[in-house]
C-alpha cells in the first residue's frame, strides 16, 4: 500500500477537506495513474451528503469522483494496453465479475457484481473504494480507457460519466442522419447530448425552460431551440421526433414530450427526478411509443465514445477549479450555476 493525497468528506454535513488515503500497490494487471483532472458529477454531491441512503448509504470518509483523466505512472508486469507516460482515463466502474452474461457482452454497467469507483466495497483493500478527488488511483487495466492525444484534458474528464451517459442511449436508439432528436435540459448531461447528436448527423432540437440558453444551444450544435413553456412552439413539433433524450432531474411532466414522439419514437431518461411519472397509457399506445432509461455504458462503448470524441474534437465545456474550491462548486451546482461541468485541476492538490 501507499498513501495518496485526496479530498474527502468525514460525514454527511461535513465539507470536503484535505486528507490521506491508502491505495494498493499495483498488481500485475493494474495501472497506477497520476490524476490530472477529475470532473464533478452531481452524483458526487448526492453521495457525499448521503442523499441516496436507501440504495447506497455513504461510508465515510468518502472520496468522490468518477470522471478521471491522468497519466500512467506504473504498469503491472501483465499489463498490455498501457505503458508509462500514456494518457489514461477511469469512469464510474473499476471492476466487474467478467463472467456474467452482461460482462460477456461487454455491458459491464449491468453486471450484478460490478465495483463502482467510489463508495463501493473494495475487493483489494477492504473498506470502500475511493474516487478521483485524489492525486493517484490504481485500477485493473480492463477498466482503464485510452485517451486521444489531441483533446484538451480538463474537458475530457466529464466524458467519463456525462459523456458516456448520453452517448450510449443515442447509439442504442440509432441516432444518426435523417433522425430528428430532442434533448431536454441543457446542463452537464444535456450539453453533451447536443454535441453527440449533432456529430452523429441528426437534426437536433433543444428544449429549455430558459430562453436565455438559446444562443448557447445553437453554439453547441442545436438546429432548433424550443422554449418548452411555450405551448404553441411545442405543438408545432407534435408527432415528429424519432428520439428524445431527457436529461432533467427536477420533477416535471413528461407527457408534453411523449406527445412529440412520432411512430415508434422513444424517450429515454438519463435525468432522475424524484417524483414518479404519471403517464396516460394512450400517450404510449398512439404511435407505439416507448419510454426507457439508461445508465452510463460498458467499457468497450466508453472507449468507442472517447475515440469518437478524438475524431470529432469533442470535449465537455468546463470551468476548471482548484480542489480548494470544491465546496463552493457544490453550492453552485445546486443552483445550476456552471457551464456546463466543473473540472478539478488536480495540480492544486500538491500544495495541500
Ligand atoms: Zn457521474
Ligand atoms: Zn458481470
Amino acid at each position: 500500500m501507499y498513501n495518496a493525497k485526496a479530498y474527502s468528506a468525514s460525514g454527511a454535513t461535513s465539507p470536503l477537506a484535505s486528507s490521506t488515503i491508502p491505495r494498493r500497490d499495483p498488481t500485475e494487471n493494474d495501472v497506477q495513474i497520476d490524476i490530472l483532472y477529475c470532473g464533478v458529477c452531481h452524483s458526487d454531491l448526492h453521495q457525499v451528503r448521503n442523499e441516496w441512503s436507501d440504495v447506497m448509504p455513504t461510508v465515510y470518509p468518502c472520496v468522490p469522483g468518477h470522471e478521471i483523466v491522468g497519466r500512467v505512472k506504473v504498469v503491472g508486469s501483465a499489463v498490455s494496453k498501457f505503458k508509462v507516460g500514456d494518457l489514461a482515463a477511469v469512469g464510474c466502474m473499476v471492476d466487474s465479475d467478467g463472467t456474467c452474461p452482461a460482462c460477456k457482452e461487454g455491458l459491464e454497467q449491468f453486471c450484478p457484481n460490478f465495483t463502482l469507483t467510489y463508495n463501493f466495497p473494495d475487493q483489494h483493500l477492504g473498506g470502500v473504494t475511493y474516487g478521483g478527488y485524489s492525486d493517484s488511483i490504481v485500477v485493473d487495466e480492463k477498466f482503464v480507457l485510452r485517451v486521444p492525444e489531441n483533446l484538451e484534458l480538463a474537458g475530457v474528464a466529464p466524458l467519463l460519466c456525462a459523456g458516456i451517459t448520453t452517448y450510449s442511449p443515442l447509439r442504442h436508439w440509432g441516432v444518426g442522419p435523417r433522425k430528428k432528436v430532442g434533448i431536454v435540459g441543457l446542463g452537464g448531461l444535456g450539453h453533451m447530448g447536443v454535441k453527440f447528436a449533432h456529430a452523429l448527423g441528426a437534426h437536433v432540437v433543444v428544449f429549455t425552460t430558459s430562453p436565455g440558453k438559446s444562443e448557447d444551444a445553437l453554439r453547441l450544435g442545436a438546429d432548433e431551440v424550443v422554449v418548452s413553456r411555450n405551448e404553441d412552439e411545442m405543438k408545432k413539433h407534435t408527432f415528429s421526433f424519432d428520439f428524445i433524450l431527457n436529461a432533467v432531474s427536477a420533477d416535471h411532466d413528461i407527457n408534453p414530450y411523449l406527445n412529440l414522439l412520432g411512430r415508434d419514437g422513444n424517450l429515454t431518461m438519463v435525468g432522475a427526478p424524484s417524483k414518479p411519472f404519471e403517464i396516460p397509457a394512450f400517450n404510449l399506445i398512439f404511435g407505439r411509443r416507448s419510454i426507457s432509461g439508461s445508465p452510463i455504458g460498458g467499457i468497450a462503448e466508453t472507449q468507442e465514445m472517447l475515440d469518437f470524441c478524438g475524431e470529432h474534437n469533442i470535449t465537455a465545456d468546463v470551468e476548471v477549479i482548484p480542489i480548494q474550491k470544491i465546496n463552493e462548486a457544490y453550492d453552485r451546482l445546486l443552483k445550476s450555476d456552471v457551464k456546463y461541468r466543473f473540472s478539478i485541476d488536480m495540480a492544486s492538490l500538491k500544495s495541500e
